[in-house]
């Protein structure tokens, strides 16, 4: 399966049947000698294997003899939180998918869907991204919690990427976010519930913009996005998508807390260079306009 690692890649099937783990067995003794494939039949058997290391990545059947549904993925994730799972869903089980996905699975796909060599594809992609992602988190780029960028990720590849817009006359929108009196939401609900918050608006952010557009946390409760090729409505109605999506999640969210944000907007139209630093101070001042204005309302 990977070319440049020094010993073959480890995949281990979880799923009480061995149909399946046996279909790929018989993929890759025909495709690729490079990749060894485990079984486990039950959870507990899948995390003891998981505990001795070694484990490139894992295709998740969560209905089990000794789990269940997502409880399955959860306890996976739990316990093994760096390896990644694609999970098998049944046709109908969308929530499942959705909240696998959220909860931090790499893919999801349906079984009827799980050819051998699709289902390989998705693990490929799944071990790629992981490393990637491993490799920016050790050159510091990426923010642990989220998997953002961080500020550092965030300077670093946007200057670059303003160069570049600079040199094609492209235009750029910068959107800075802060949510409103985080504080409280750790104050009276605890540390870990105000992590969850944090990784709703990064959510909420991967939903709205491209995976094009550089997204990062900032620093505590301060987000950034750089839009490429905005023209100044589509920047205004990115913006307004981005409070219809936190309206929407506070009215359907099983969380106790409901997310308020402040958000500044600065743009370049891309007739001139302009240097990150200036962009950000224009977006973070605009930013802090709108939470003024909030706190004028609440105080009166
Ligand atoms: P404002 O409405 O003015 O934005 O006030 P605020 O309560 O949102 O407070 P502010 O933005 O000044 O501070 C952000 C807080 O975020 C301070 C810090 O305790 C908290 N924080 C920073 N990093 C983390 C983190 O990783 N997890 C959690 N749960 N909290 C964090
Ligand atoms: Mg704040």
């Amino acid at each position: 399966m990977s070319e440049s690692s020094h010993r073959p890649t480890s995949l281990l099937v979880v799923e009480a049947e061995p149909v399946r783990l046996n279909a790929l067995r018989e993929h890759l003794q025909k495709t690729d000698g490079d990749t060894e494939v485990h079984g486990a039949a039950e959870l507990a058997v899948a995390l003891e294997r998981l505990s001795s290391g070694g484990v490139d990545a894992v295709i998740l059947d969560p209905d089990l003899p000794d789990s269940q549904g997502i409880v399955s993925f959860e306890r996976m994730y739990a316990f093994a939180p760096n390896v990644p799972v694609v999970v098998l869903t049944n046709p109908g089980e969308d929530e499942l998918a959705v909240r696998a996905v959220q909860g931090g699975a790499q893919d999801c796909m349906r079984k009827d869907e799980a050819e051998p060599s699709v289902l390989l594809r998705s693990v490929r992609y799944a071990i790629e991204r992981h490393r990637l992602l491993d490799a920016l988190r050790s050159l510091s780029l990426i923010d642990g919690l989220t998997d953002l960028y961080n500020r550092r990720g965030f300077n670093d590849l946007g200057e670059q990427y303003l160069k570049l817009a600079a040199r094609s006359s492209r235009s750029v929108s910068l959107i800075y976010l802060d949510i409103d009196r985080f504080k409280t939401i750790n104050d009276t609900l605890g540390h870990h519930v105000g992590d969850r918050a944090l990784l709703c608006v990064a959510d909420t952010l991967r939903d709205t913009f491209r995976r094009s557009d550089i997204i990062a946390r900032m620093s505590g409760d301060e987000f950034a996005v750089l839009a490429f090729e905005t023209t100044e409505k589509d920047a205004e109605t990115l913006v307004q998508r981005l409070r219809t999506e936190f309206a929407e999640l506070n009215e359907t969210t099983r969380e106790r807390f409901q997310l308020s944000v402040s958000i500044g907007l600065a743009r370049n139209d891309g007739e001139s260079a302009v240097h990150l630093d200036e962009l950000l101070r224009q977006a973070d001042a605009a930013m802090y306009r709108e939470k003024r204005t909030k706190r004028r309302k609440v105080a009166r």
